[in-house]
């Protein structure tokens, strides 16, 4: 199978972020409105000079918990496992890490979570249940007609959930989050969030014992608060649990080879054999939601994440274009389809959603 992709498309020139993706806006020279608007948010960025001033910040959390102080997802890649390592090593917080398997994780991401845990002596939970939840989830999401909705995207706030969840139970008041700088953004469209969300309750709401279960894991957002100033880290923990993104300070950079070393020089860190887009560690149904998103819209969710990454100085345009491209393994997208019970002929193309 080939999907025609993105490749096809017009980028804008600055950060290759397709013209179909939704907001795009190319103007006549080729920029999109996000390049015309830098969104960035800069003064977060740079609170803190260098990593001593951050982690000092962070002095209010330590010991703060009962028996860990801050919970840190990890999906095996290099992005989180850097973050733990510096939140063990420089900020001297104890962690409870967690590593979310919804049934479609690569052994290898494992593999390289329980390395690490080993390597810092952290506890680690293993999250390895929703498995028909979360296939009811994406067979809803790759079926509906909401545009900019992806699966990876609501599935990627479950597992934010499930973080929350866990430092819920185990009394912890702080989640440093290591996802890219590009991921970073995209959570943060709230309001965008809620009304892609509220238009996919009304698609699956046939489906009740999905819907409720769905609603339930969104409970736990009431014990939230998002970090938006060193003010949060100076008045200590509250009674909500601090998320904060780990790679939001400019002294971080997501470089992938650079991370790659830097995680190789404390553990036996290995590469997935396929992965999407290139050079990442994300999980397979990846595959089968790039897919589709693409069928629908003409571009997915990891344009819009690699585009900010450009913005962002992140990243170079050629090396996202190249990690973007779309090849799926021969075989892959229709055995993901079967294994959640899709029938990926009731996936709605471009021309349908548009034409609702
Ligand atoms: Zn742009």
């Amino acid at each position: 199978m080939t999907t025609s992709t993105q490749a096809d498309h017009h980028r804008c020139v600055r950060c290759t972020l397709p013209a179909t993706h939704p907001g795009a806006d190319l103007d006549a020279q080729g920029f999109c409105a996000f390049c015309r608007n830098n969104a960035l948010p800069e003064a977060q960025q740079n609170a803190f000079d260098s990593e001593d001033a951050l982690a000092e910040a962070l002095a209010p959390f330590k010991h703060a918990g009962k028996k860990y102080d801050v919970v840190v997802p990890l999906s095996g890649g290099v992005d989180s496992s850097f973050a733990l390592i510096r939140i063990v090593e420089k900020f001297g917080l104890r962690a409870l890490a967690f590593h979310n398997d919804h049934g479609f994780e690569d052994s290898v991401a494992t593999a390289n979570v329980r390395k690490l845990c080993a390597s810092l002596d952290v506890d680690l939970v293993l999250w390895q249940h929703d498995i028909g939840f979360m296939k009811a989830l994406w067979r809803h999401l790759n079926t509906s007609p909401v545009l900019g909705l992806s699966g990876c995207y609501l599935c990627g706030n479950i597992i934010y959930l499930n973080a929350l969840a866990i430092a819920e139970s185990f009394g912890v008041p702080l989640v440093i989050n290591g996802y890219t700088k590009g991921q970073a953004g995209i959570v943060n469209q709230r309001e965008r969030g809620l009304d892609l969300f509220a238009q996919f309750l009304k698609h699956a709401k046939h489906d009740r014992e999905f819907t409720e279960e769905l609603l339930e894991k969104y409970r736990v957002l009431e014990r939230r608060r998002d970090y938006s100033s060193p003010e949060d880290f100076a008045a200590g923990p509250t009674d909500k649990i601090l998320v904060v993104p780990f790679f939001l300070f400019k002294f971080y950079k997501t470089d992938k080879e650079l991370l790659q070393a830097e995680c190789r020089r404390r553990f036996d860190w290995q590469p997935m054999a396929t992965s999407y887009p290139a050079r990442t560690t994300n999980c397979k149904m990846i595959w089968l939601n790039t897919y589709v998103d693409i069928k629908k819209t003409g571009s997915s969710i990891y344009d819009e994440e690699y585009a900010s990454l450009v913005r962002a100085g992140e990243m170079s345009r050629d090396q996202a274009i190249s990690d973007l491209e779309h090849n799926p393994p021969p075989g892959l997208v229709e055995s993901l389809a079967q294994a959640i019970d899709l029938d990926l002929d009731t996936v709605p193309g471009e021309f349908d959603v548009r034409r609702r």
